[in-house]
């Protein structure tokens, strides 16, 4: 039998694994995984029996392969969740599915609200040059914002940067207030100093003619005008969060013959010419290897090229010089809000709506907020009685915000909260948890404009296939990731034919509809 080493055991990696056992008898397939859980960045976390998501993972794919995938996992419910059924609220169930409130393996519909929080107001997410948008920001900001936007369409800017990117579709003004501060938070750069790339992906155009629609629509007096439906769309979560899902998933890999071991760092890939001889890898302070016949790896292309042998310079530097974002995220549990439910939502303990909130304000530094009980009232110990809230902090490995203690980033996001008006000074804080992730956010600036290079030269070595989000060092989603993976399995039955395909994932118009031979 041959053996396939799988490196890391994220969604990328558990569904390579996966794939390969249920597509071909012919490998022995071992997942090297350095932490000691599964899930990767979409992995739950458990304290005191409120579960924490890593920042807030949707589940939503254009690929309808990808989506089966998922509800072969976990069946949609058949039944309303605790919440639905006593607020009394509509949710689409699926016949003959799983009753939340009396199984595990159930994946729920939820319903996605997340608005933009500025200035103790909340805006559409993404922002939109609508009615709501102007009452919150008054007439004279509106005023200067109009005119920094006729501005902009009039002298427009060659798009060099991402700074140029947001003038051009928003104007100066709300540039300033809505993607300046945010960027840099994300980032820790300036937008001038970032590619426009970044916001091709992220950032939809503005239509003047929606915009006037819009407002004179809501300057119209019409009775039961319902406020939010713009906001409103449904996404797919794990009764228990996203870790769920990928364990459920590792369970099935390990019934079909599949291994997975935790703890193992992979630091070394012996190469000889194009082809991987074996692995080096630390588990508990020792150095051990691993032949492979075949090698996935979800591992940072960074540190995947760093651990190579004979790399030629050039390559090299690229590979060294990637940069990536982290990430802190801070759980506090407590029992009141400040802020108010202000929308027609109903929610338990009429809470706010959201599943996350985006915090534009520049003098925090708090780049989102989720609030759990909205994702699923079973990451809640107490869903009626407390809010569990996720905060989220971009920041850089080693930093000074890196280094905080828990108790202080606890300290540090009451203190923020209580600034932005989000939580009063008597509410208590009842837990806290700190988690940091390294590499969350694999970044497109510095050598970045390499990657071309090294992804060719990659390709070269005839039995690697890079897979996941920071295996390519792309912004890949959960299904992204995953269909990475298929398309590496894919390859490699194939006879190594058509790499180029696996990294063609979320570039190509096809990957966000429905590839012919996932379905
Ligand atoms: C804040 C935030 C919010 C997000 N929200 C969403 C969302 O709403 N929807 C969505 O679809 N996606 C979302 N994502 C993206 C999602 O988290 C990723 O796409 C997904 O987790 C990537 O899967 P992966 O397997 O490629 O990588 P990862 O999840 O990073 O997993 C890689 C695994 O490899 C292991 N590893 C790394 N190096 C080594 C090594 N040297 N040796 C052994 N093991 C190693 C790691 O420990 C990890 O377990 C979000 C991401 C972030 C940061």
């Amino acid at each position: 039998m041959k053996r396939a080493v799988i490196i890391g055991a994220g969604p990328a990696g558990i569904t390579a694994g996966l794939e390969l056992l249920k597509k071909s008898g012919e490998y022995e397939v071992i997942i090297l995984e350095e932490s000691r859980r599964i899930g990767g960045i979409s992995a739950t976390v458990s304290c005191e029996g409120n579960r924490m998501d890593l920042g807030g993972h949707r589940f939503f794919s254009k690929n309808k392969a990808v989506m089966r995938w998922w509800e072969e996992i976990l069946p949609l419910q058949g039944k309303p969740a605790f919440d639905d059924k006593k607020l009394g609220r509509k949710v689409e169930l699926l016949k003959g599915g799983p009753d939340p409130e009396t199984e595990d393996r159930v994946f729920l519909k939820r319903q996605r609200v997340s608005r933009i929080y500025y200035n103790q107001r909340f805006f559409d997410y993404p922002v939109k040059m609508n009615w709501n948008t102007v009452k919150n920001l008054g007439f004279f900001t509106m005023l200067q914002a109009g005119c920094s936007y006729l501005k902009a369409v009039i002298f427009r800017r060659e798009e060099k940067s991402l700074e140029d990117f947001y003038i051009n579709r928003f104007g100066k003004k709300i540039y300033s207030i809505f993607f300046e501060g945010y960027t840099e938070k994300l980032w820790g750069r300036h937008p001038r100093d970032i590619s426009p790339d970044w916001g091709a992906q992220r950032v939809k155009g503005l239509s003047v003619t929606a915009v006037i629609k819009d407002m004179l629509g809501k300057m119209l007096p019409v009775k039961n005008r319902k406020v939010e439906t713009s906001l409103i769309e449904n996404f797919y979560y794990p009764k228990f969060g996203p870790g769920q899902m990928w364990e459920e998933a590792a369970k099935r890999f390990l019934e079909l013959g599949g291994r997975i071991t935790f703890g193992c760092k992979v630091t070394g890939i012996c190469r000889k010419e194009g082809h991987i001889e074996k692995l080096i890898f630390e588990e508990n302070g020792e150095t051990k290897e691993l032949t492979a016949d075949v090698v996935f790896s979800s591992m940072p292309v960074k540190d995947l090229v760093g651990g190579m042998n004979n790399v030629p310079d050039k390559l090299k530097n690229i590979a060294k010089g990637l940069p990536y974002r982290d990430f802190v995220t801070v759980g506090i549990l407590t029992d009141r809000l400040k802020l108010r439910n202000e929308t027609n939502f109903k929610t338990l303990g009429d809470i706010v709506p959201d599943c996350w909130i985006y915090v534009q304000d520049r003098h925090v530094k708090m780049g989102r907020i989720q609030i759990f009980n909205n994702w699923s009232p079973y990451m809640v110990k107490n869903p009626e009685g407390t809010i569990w809230i996720g905060l989220e902090y971009f920041c850089a490995w080693g930093d000074a915000m890196w280094q905080m203690s828990p108790e202080r980033w606890a300290a540090f996001g009451r203190k923020e909260l209580i600034k932005m008006g989000i939580l009063s000074k008597d509410a208590p804080i009842l837990l806290s948890h700190c988690e940091k992730v390294k590499k969350a956010y694999p970044a497109y600036f510095d050598t970045y404009a390499g990657m071309p290079d090294l992804k060719k030269w990659l390709n070269g070595i005839d039995n690697l296939y890079c897979i996941g989000r920071n295996g390519q060092h792309r912004y890949n989603n959960m299904d992204h990731s995953m269909l990475t993976a298929m398309e590496a399995v894919d390859c490699l039955l194939l006879g190594g034919i058509g790499k180029e395909r696996i990294w063609n994932v979320n570039t190509e118009q096809e990957y966000h509809e429905e590839r012919q031979d996932h379905k």
